[in-house]
């Protein structure tokens, strides 16, 4: 197995001194020298082949013992010198002080295709940052990450890959609802790969240490190897980064809204500074559309991170992370301003993005009202996101408004209920007169239209349900829906019609089911 090794981060910046494995703050330093544990029995469940390729390795290496040994955290390839990172941020509102890579260590950089990509593995044992844990992670949480990275991917939403998932061959105690009935699951690990792991909290951790010296070489590097588009020098490029990753924040979350995607723990430190999706925990897809959804019970009083107050969310995060820059800017003005275009820009993006999910390319000035009484009535009864976007494509321009059953006939599917009430189908019959003359406006034909709204309309993603029957079989020692689901959601946007079986609503057992509908940070 040869990876072209190319160590950056744990080159060019601080590390922590201190050599020993203790849980302790960690100052003035990015990250901590750790070695993985290691696994009693690993055994590999899944590769992506596409992630397997990107780095530069074959299906050859897939099958060594060497990959098994390194990707599993057996042996530490040579020349290299794994570490966890230190960060900082704001859980739920509140800001927690130091966090830290606590069961994630990085084992190396490698540079292929002209692609910088971090290896990291998830589950790997206490590091310096484990504080009360025990740095593991079970194969539960392990085949949810590991799908879930690569199915965003194909959906063509930034996001942090996965390379491999294993099993580690040992038991882990937890207490999955956090109800005081802990009990004992299969360890696992998987190999997270990203362009970097850096997040909003490894600026903030050193922001609130008052350690401007590390914030700039922190933000410098960042900037050199991530960024290396802003040629500017000093604050000004300070500023021009800033910008960026806002930009880049901002279109992250419009993708999470287009796809129904509910992240679950927007907090700072698991808010990439790339632009990408991280920390896939208790995630979940909007089955009946729904602002107030969440899939994270720990967070069901609230509900700060609902699917319709994610990009508020981002909003938040974002200034945290100006604050965190702005001892290298001292200067409010330009950092409001970036603030202020997220808030003006994200409707734009937001409407332009749900045109397309409607098959409209032209702008008209009634699409935002046409937009809000859609998602007004799709919340009028349970009516699925996926499918009911997926089978809009069949309204034909030719459809007459009094026929309403053949309208309805369209979108039924998506409707939980057996029976619709009256008044809502009426609210139907009045948006579907409002699309109708819309669609009037529009030059492509049904069937160009269908074809465009397909490519932003996904047939198929990994709704929790989908998931947790992966991980119940896996845990009874068939892996073989792992692979099913991973290879199906490679093509998302595509028929399929051998996996028309997963283009389903969540059946009735998955309602209020634990890893179904209620999912803790437990993993
Ligand atoms: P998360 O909720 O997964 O984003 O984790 C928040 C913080 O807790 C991060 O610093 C994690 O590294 C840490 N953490 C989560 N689970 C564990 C664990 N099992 N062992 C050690 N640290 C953990
Ligand atoms: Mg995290």
């Amino acid at each position: 197995m040869r990876l072209n090794i190319d160590d950056t981060f744990n080159k060019e910046l601080p590390s922590d001194s201190n050599l020993n494995n203790s849980r302790r703050q960690v100052l003035e330093a990015c990250y901590s020298f750790v070695t993985p544990r290691i696994p009693s029995t690993p055994q590999l469940l899944h590769v992506s082949e596409e992630m397997l390729n990107a780095i530069g390795l074959s299906e050859k290496d897939k099958l060594s013992k060497e990959f098994i040994n390194v990707f599993s955290g057996s042996t530490v390839l040579e020349n290299t010198k794994p570490y966890a990172m230190c960060y900082g941020g704001h859980q739920f509102g509140n800001w927690a002080g130091q966090l830290g890579d606590g069961r994630a260590i990085n084992l190396a950089e490698v540079v292929h295709n002209n692609t910088r990509w971090a290896l990291q593995l998830k589950g790997s044992g206490e590091t310096p940052y484990s504080r009360s844990a025990d740095g593991l992670a079970v194969l539960r949480s392990s085949i949810r990450e590991h799908l879930c990275s690569e199915a965003m991917f194909h959906l063509g939403v930034p996001t942090t890959r996965s390379l491999s998932l294993m099993l580690t061959g040992d038991d882990v105690l937890r207490d999955v609802m956090y109800d005081g009935n802990p009990a004992y699951e299969k360890g696992a690990v998987v190999c997270r790969v990203a362009n970097t792991f850096i997040r909003f909290g490894n600026f903030q951790i050193f922001a609130a240490r008052q350690d401007v010296k590390n914030l700039k070489l922190l933000t410098d590097y960042t900037i050199r190897h991530f960024y290396p588009e802003i040629k500017k020098q000093g604050k000004e490029a300070y500023i021009a980064f800033f910008k960026a990753v806002t930009e880049r924040t901002l279109d992250m979350i419009v993708h999470w809204q287009r796809v129904g995607f509910v992240h679950g723990v927007m907090n700072t430190d698991n808010f990439s500074i790339l632009g990408q999706t991280i920390d896939y925990g208790p995630y979940g897809w909007l089955e009946g559309f729904d602002h107030n959804w969440t899939p994270n019970t720990t967070d069901k009083d609230y509900k700060r991170y609902r699917f319709g107050n994610q990009p508020q969310i981002g909003l938040w995060n974002l200034l945290q992370l100006g604050n965190a820059l702005y001892p290298l800017i001292e200067e409010v003005k330009p950092l409001q301003e970036i603030l202020d275009g997220y808030s003006k820009a994200f409707p734009l993006h937001y409407l332009n993005m749900m045109r397309k999910k409607l098959g409209l390319q032209k702008q008209e000035k009634d699409d935002s009202l046409l937009i809000q009484k859609l998602e007004k009535t799709l919340q009028l009864s349970e009516t699925d996101m996926t499918i009911f976007f997926r089978n809009l494509c069949n309204i034909q321009k030719g459809f007459k408004i009094d026929d309403i059953d053949i309208l309805l006939e369209v979108i039924k599917e998506a409707f939980y209920d057996d029976v619709i009430n009256e008044k809502v189908i009426l609210e139907w019959k009045d948006w579907f007169d409002q699309y109708l003359k819309r669609l009037k406006k529009e030059e492509l034909t049904d069937e160009e239209r269908s074809e465009e709204m397909n490519k932003v309309n996904p047939k198929y993603v990994l709704r929790n349900y989908m998931a947790q029957l992966a991980i119940d079989k896996s845990n009874d020692g068939d892996h073989a829906l792992i692979d099913e689901l991973y290879t199906m959601l490679k093509k998302p946007y595509d028929e399929q019609p051998q996996y028309q079986k997963w283009f389903a609503k969540r059946p009735e057992w998955a309602r209020h089911k634990v890893g179904c509908s209620m999912l803790s940070c437990s993993s």
